[in-house]
């Protein structure tokens, strides 16, 4: 069986399931092997019938002598059955499983895994997980059980059987690992760390399997970026650009504000960048409103002023807007041509110097004459595809991407290793910080009253983002926003007026409610968390939060970002239902720290392994079992990936894996 093969492809079995699938991260059967468990069950202590005890969690083996549907006296269906070893006899029942008198027949051998419970002076297993016993082979029961990260409609049981068949059925997996690594590194082999991860014989075994799964990760990351970064700096330009220091400083003194310490900076390290024989790679990471695009403008500038074009591609067509506006202001005294392509707008000449648009940009009839730069702002929401389609409509162009996801440093090093990173850590001068306050429960009415006096006494506006649900938006996080909307429209704000912003409307919807939202014609924009509004609105001024202990602090930071845009003071405030201290404190922490990266570094710290937080959308990336936190590992990884990268011929495994994951990889580039 061929593990690459796609979910759709491997049978109408799986076809059914390929949709929820995707929400686990499983696109081909491989992915089903490094869908790894987050917990185990521990069902491995099996007892004969008669030394059962109540309290205790055991797995027992035996015959089923009956099982039958009954009702209960308050109509409630339940399954009854008897099993039976040499030694006793032991009840087991189940409620509302109907299906369960099909599945398990009289006389079935059945092993039954849960905990002894004590029921009119008989012991019995109530609601155990079980089995029917076909081939010695026990999956669900009777060993350590692994428990999946599942989803609506795939259970950690349908998981586990896939799982295991095809451990079973795959034969050989290859270990794409030189030997001599696994050796020092004291790592098992490929296919036990598999084998053991799932269906591990004991903790320290599934211990040692995640620790080779671990590097496995962190290893291919490693060595993927390194041969990108080889791959970048071979490539060798005829002509590097000549900086003007003159013309830059004019540009400078043209501005209306004075650059910041850390924009200057940036600006030093892209002016070197550019006059290199090879092509600038470079990640600006700054805090929405710190100030990415004037940088760009610098670039640009200088591409400019060396007689080459730049392309400037932006995340929605409303971003795109907005920067061809500045970056006109900020550039065509100088005499550069700018013009905006997206979806609805086509330039109105064919010739330009920069060129600003949506991923309309990446089309077969967009041509440059001369492309010397490419800028991509919110990097992480372009695939691989669109970001080598641009670049390559020039010939080796720089490439300077910005994001304003904050991104703590030890996580751009690992997944951006090939990149270099300025980061802008200070704000604009004059910037007020937005007040942030979490709101209890009690004071939640006050707060909707204080709202309401901002909005009718100075016209303030407000964004209410509702609560966290699931990772990619569906009906259910919609139902939900919709019903928020329709209480605090009726209920709590009746007298103003509301906007409703979900994922599910069509971009022209989406661009409506938002320029209405702009020209002042709602008060309140109630939201989903997944809409990113990455527009300034000027008059915003206030964010209210839902269920904040569902977000991540550098999340929330963010979402916080989309108000204080104007010269009003503007607030943040955040509501939970949770009275742990531990997330209290951890919110609180909004309230005095205001820098993107620290609070993602915080973040990092706080949340445990396998608490995710909902951060795919948002750009961070993220591993499925390594965790960025393990800093000797990262460098364990990165030693070992060097080694090897010196010599990646000799190891054509590896070599084959490499190429394959480059060819099917999302990664930055
Ligand atoms: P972002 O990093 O979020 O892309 P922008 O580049 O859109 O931020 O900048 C946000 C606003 O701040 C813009 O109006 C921009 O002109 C202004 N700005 C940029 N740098 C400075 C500065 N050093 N001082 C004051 N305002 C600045
Ligand atoms: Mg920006």
């Amino acid at each position: 069986m061929d593990l690459q093969t796609p979910i759709v492809k491997a049978s109408r079995a799986y076809k059914l399931y390929a949709r929820r699938l995707e929400k686990l991260g499983i696109y081909k059967l491989e992915d089903f092997l490094f869908h790894i468990p987050f917990r185990y069950d521990d069902y491995s202590i099996i007892s004969n019938i008669q030394s059962l005890q109540e309290g205790e969690i055991v797995t027992v083996k035996g015959k089923v002598e009956k099982i039958k549907n009954v009702y209960t006296r308050y109509r409630k269906l339940i399954q009854q059955a008897v099993v039976y070893d040499e030694t006793g006899k032991v009840n087991v029942l189940w409620f509302n499983q109907p299906f369960l008198t099909k599945t398990i027949k009289t006389g079935d051998l059945i092993s039954i895994s849960g905990k002894v419970s004590l029921n009119k002076g008989k012991l019995e297993f109530n609601s155990p997980d079980y089995e029917v016993i076909y081939d010695g082979k026990v999956i669900h029961t009777g060993r350590l059980v692994p428990v999946y990260p599942e989803t609506k409609g795939v259970s950690s049981k349908w998981l586990r059987r896939q799982v295991f068949k095809l451990l079973d059925e795959s034969g050989q997996i290859e270990d794409f690992m030189p030997k001599n690594i696994l050796e020092e590194n004291s790592l098992m082999d490929l296919k036990t760390a598999l084998k053991q991860i799932h269906f591990p014989e004991n903790l320290e075994t599934a211990q040692k399997a995640r620790e080779r799964l671990e590097f496995n990760e962190l290893f291919e990351i490693q060595l993927l970026s390194l041969i990108r970064k080889k791959q970048w700096q071979n490539k060798v330009l005829k002509k590097p650009m000549i900086i003007s220091n003159e013309k830059l400083d004019d540009f400078t003194k043209s501005l209306p504000f004075e650059l910041t310490n850390s924009q200057i900076q940036a600006i030093e390290q892209l002016k070197n960048d550019l006059t290199l024989k090879k092509p600038m790679n470079r990640l600006l990471e700054g805090d929405v409103g710190s100030g990415k695009t004037v940088v760009a403008c610098y670039a640009m500038y200088i591409a400019f002023l060396n007689g080459y074009q730049s392309a400037f591609m932006a995340p929605t067509e409303i971003l795109a807007n907005q920067h061809f506006k500045t970056i006109k202001q900020f550039l065509s005294i100088f005499g550069l041509k700018i013009e905006l392509l997206t979806g609805s707008t086509k330039p109105n000449t064919k010739s330009f110097d920069i060129l600003i648009g949506t991923h309309a940009l990446v089309y077969d009839k967009v041509n440059f004459k001369n492309l010397g730069l490419v800028v991509i702002d919110e990097q992480q929401r372009f695939g691989v595809e669109q970001r080598a389609k641009i670049k390559a409509k020039g010939d080796s162009p720089h490439l300077l991407t910005m994001t304003a996801t904050p991104i703590p440093r030890t996580v751009a090093l690992t997944m951006y290793g090939d990149l270099d990173l300025s980061l802008l850590t200070d704000m604009p001068k004059g910037r007020r910080i937005i007040k942030t306050w979490l709101v209890p429960p009690v004071k939640r009415d006050r707060a909707y009253s204080w709202i309401e006096q901002k909005i009718t006494k100075e016209k303030d506006q407000v964004f209410i983002v509702c609560p966290f649900i699931e990772e990619s938006e569906s009906m259910v996080t919609v139902k939900a926003a919709t019903k928020e909307f329709e209480r605090l429209k009726k209920q709590v704000f009746p007298k103003l007026s509301l906007g409703l912003l979900h994922g599910k409307l069509k971009a022209q919807e989406k661009n409506d409610i938002l320029n209405n939202f702009k020209e002042g014609k709602a008060d309140i924009l109630v939201s989903t968390p997944v809409v990113e509004v990455g527009i300034d609105i000027k008059n915003a001024t206030i964010m209210l939060i839902e269920e904040a202990e569902r977000f991540g602090l550098a999340q929330l930071h963010q979402l916080r970002g989309r108000v204080g845009r104007g010269d009003k003071q503007s607030y943040c405030l955040l509501f939970t239902q949770s009275k742990s201290k531990e997330t209290i404190d951890r919110l609180k922490s909004l309230e005095t720290m205001y820098s993107g990266a620290v609070l993602a570094e915080l973040d990092l710290k706080l949340r445990g392994p396998g608490q995710i937080y909902g951060t795919a959308q948002h750009g961070i990336p993220q591993l499925k079992i390594a965790n960025f936190s393990n800093l000797e590992l990262i460098q364990k990884t990165k030693d070992e990936a060097i080694k090897v990268f010196e010599k990646l011929d000799e190891y054509p495994l590896l070599l084959n894996k490499i190429n394959y994951e480059r060819a099917t990889q999302i990664s930055p580039d």
